[in-house]
């Protein structure tokens, strides 16, 4: 069986829906990752982990947003590379708030949202509040939307657990060790495991300077290198992030058990 919305007729949705399913919606992007991993790595780790989250509670997947806010020099390596198709912030705060208030409207008002691009935070915020005041929902009503990216849920002691050499911070993870480990677990067949970057992290200066010129960023799209990266990491990475990111929902949105995926 299926947990993606887009798969479902209308009436197994509503089936799904009247028997309690939950609402995932996934954010990504379209973002350089470095020369080693793929340009949707932000989209297919968020759809990744919303179909492992419906397999351990009763949820449906609501198709993706795949794109993301432009990528920043310091955390994502930059808007310049070919393929970077960022949109404005206002586009993707309409994109959140609209599809919230759809899906509501429609009595699907326990919605999770699973964010796998970093600059995506503050706009999905935003695009939560609005849909809030769009449906004057209040605390103890029937809306709950919860957020969550997966690094937040990713422990400097989990990391040390998971990796021999575990990188400094979570912050320099833009297709670096863990992102790429993750990669290989969720889509090994997209990793070339050849051309991982060999840099250090770069360290910048502590503000930003518009335009931005790529030529302070670094030479690969990633932020460090991903030496180290494997598929057993990913996949007790994969496994930790699911199993956190479906206790938060069962938590917050009463998610009762899977239907299996
Ligand atoms: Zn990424
Ligand atoms: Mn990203």
């Amino acid at each position: 069986m299926t947990n993606w919305m887009a798969e479902l007729s209308w009436s197994a949705l509503e089936e799904r829906v009247a028997a309690g399913a939950v609402v995932l919606l996934p954010v990504g992007a379209n973002e350089s990752h470095g020369p080693h991993l793929p340009l949707g790595t932000d989209r297919i780790c968020a759809c990744g982990f919303a179909e492992e989250i419906a397999g351990r509670i009763d949820a449906v997947i609501a198709p993706e947003i795949p794109w993301g806010f432009r990528s920043q020099i310091k955390t994502g390596g930059g808007s310049h590379w070919v393929g970077n198709i960022g949109l404005d912030a206002e586009v993707l705060v309409g994109l959140v708030r609209a599809t919230i208030r759809e899906l509501a409207i429609k009595g699907m008002t326990r919605i999770a949202i699973v964010n796998g691009h970093y600059e995506n935070v503050w706009f999905i915020t935003e695009g939560c509040e609005l849909a809030v005041r769009d449906l004057d929902a209040q605390p103890g009503g029937d809306l709950i939307i919860q957020t969550a990216s997966w690094w937040d849920i990713v422990g400097d002691d989990d990391l040390g657990a998971i990796f021999p050499n575990p990188p400094e911070s979570i912050e320099y993870e833009h297709g670096a060790l863990v992102e790429t480990s993750i990669m290989l677990a969720m889509r090994p067949d997209l990793v070339a495991a050849d051309k991982f970057p060999q840099h250090g992290f770069k360290v910048f200066p502590p503000y930003d300077v518009f335009p931005q010129d790529p030529a302070r960023g670094n030479e690969t799209g990633s932020l460090a290198t991903s030496n180290g990266a494997n598929a057993e990491a990913g996949a007790a990475l994969v496994k930790l992030i699911a199993d956190r990111m479906a206790d938060g929902i069962r938590t917050e949105l009463k998610a009762g058990p899977s239907h299996g995926a």
